[in-house]
């Protein structure tokens, strides 16, 4: 008969924890941030951050991470393929002007990003503007800008049709497809199922005849599968599942495939026992499908990324100002929460509240920890930034950073939302 071993001898399964957030560098028991900004590379402490802002809450970015995780991905990836940034992740204007410089061109959701990407110098040939509810209005000026519109339905093709016949511009569009097939890992679905975005893949080939009928200048193919992917094999099924659509739907298309957009959807790990996705096998695989695809031989290949590429270089800062005991649970209350960063608190999108990973960004090297519960100044429960995690102990005037929160963050979250004190941002 089994018997089970006494209970303090039986393995204990290891608690998830977060893995290592190990891209800003401490010292001295601070935090550091913005290797390009001075201190011999190795950043600003976040005390002197602050001061420099002038405020707490802030989020702060850092322009070397930005340039490290473009250079390692053009590294990995195909040469052949083109890295866009999807604005939305982060459309703060100087992000955005430091992206001009670094990728290839931008994806846009909304006029005013169109607005930001062209104020920063990214040419309108290397913009496309996907988003459902495009109206006239907004149809009429992207065809002026000059930008791809990546079409999301059938009465908006007609639409840019007339927009293009008002300017006497040929508008340049692409086929956003709403595949059969679904990315199941991803954390968000899109794909495989009824949807607001694209056009059943079904319908594509009638709507390829009317883009020749109407005489507008196709561009191509943008397929957007899923966001927020840690898996590589899921990653790489898509791929092929997208390379084989595309392929066929080509067969139908008016003229030449300038330009497949096969979507991205890279995650950065944001939750206890995830990790950092593994690129090596997406990128061999990658090489693989343009071997395979000869038909896209002249085709530019793009992949529009946009928390992988801002999401680990940003933190967001605030500032404890109460330190607080209720029936032996221990709060730190911050200037900081749910109102700046939705995303950290657990209302954007998530089904299970799990915490993002949290520091004392003002005792990185003090082993006094306790658990606490890292709250902010709304008057609802909802308001959490961390709940009952492992942190060096911390008192009024020190600052707590949540990490991976570049993407998603301040454009993300409800800041109007019991009227405190804005939020600032800067890039460092
Ligand atoms: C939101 C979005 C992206 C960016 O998603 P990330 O998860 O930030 O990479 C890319 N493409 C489309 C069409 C999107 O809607």
């Amino acid at each position: 008969m089994k018997t089970m071993p006494p209970e303090n001898t039986r393995p204990k399964k290891a608690p998830a924890v977060h893995t290592a957030m190990d891209q800003f560098p401490s010292k001295n028991g601070e935090l550091h941030i913005g290797g390009l900004s001075g201190g011999n590379g190795n950043g600003i402490g976040i005390r002197q951050l602050a001061a420099r802002v002038g405020q707490t809450p802030f989020y702060a970015y850092d322009r070397q991470l930005l340039n490290d995780r473009v250079a390692e991905l053009r590294q990995q990836l195909p040469n052949e393929i083109s890295l866009h940034y999807a604005m939305k992740a982060n459309p703060m204007p100087a992000v955005v002007q430091h992206f001009a410089g670094l990728v290839d061109g931008f994806d846009l959701a909304s006029a005013a990003e169109m607005q930001v990407a062209l104020d920063a110098g990214m040419h309108p040939d290397e913009i496309s503007f996907a988003g459902p509810a495009k109206g006239l209005h907004e149809l009429t000026m992207a065809v002026a800008a000059g930008v791809t519109v990546n079409l999301e339905s059938e009465l908006e093709l007609e639409r840019v049709a007339q927009a293009g016949e008002q300017l006497g511009i040929t508008p340049r569009v692409a086929v956003r497809i709403n595949p059969a097939f679904e990315l199941k890992t991803a954390g968000m679905k899109m794909g495989g199922v009824a949807s607001p975005f694209g056009i059943d893949s079904e319908r594509v080939p009638a709507v390829l005849q009317r883009i020749a009928e109407l005489q507008l200048n196709f561009r191509g193919f943008h397929l957007y599968a899923g966001s927020q992917n840690l898996r590589s094999d899921a990653v790489i099924e898509t791929h092929n599942h997208t390379f084989a659509l595309c392929a066929e739907l080509a067969e139908h298309a008016p003229g030449a495939v300038h330009t497949l957009n096969i979507g991205g959807g890279f995650g950065i790990p944001y939750f206890p026992g995830e990790q950092r996705l593994d690129l090596t096998p997406v990128c061999e695989n990658l090489e693989r499908l343009l071997d395979e695809y000869s038909v896209f031989d002249d085709t530019e290949i793009v992949t529009e990324l946009g928390r992988y590429l801002v999401g680990e270089a940003g933190l967001y800062v605030c500032e404890v100002i109460d330190r607080k005991e209720s029936k032996g649970e221990v709060f730190l209350v911050t200037n900081g929460g749910l109102h700046h960063h939705l995303a950290a608190s657990g209302n954007f999108g998530q089904v299970l509240r799990k915490n993002y990973p949290v520091a004392v960004a003002t005792q990185m090297d003090s082993d006094d920890k306790e658990v606490v519960s890292v709250v902010g100044p709304l008057c609802t429960p909802l308001d959490l930034l961390g709940k009952k995690m492992l942190l060096p102990k911390a008192q009024p005037g020190d600052l707590i950073v949540v990490y991976q929160s570049g993407a998603y963050g301040y454009t993300a979250s409800p800041r109007d939302f019991l009227s405190h004190p804005e939020c600032a941002q800067v890039l460092v």
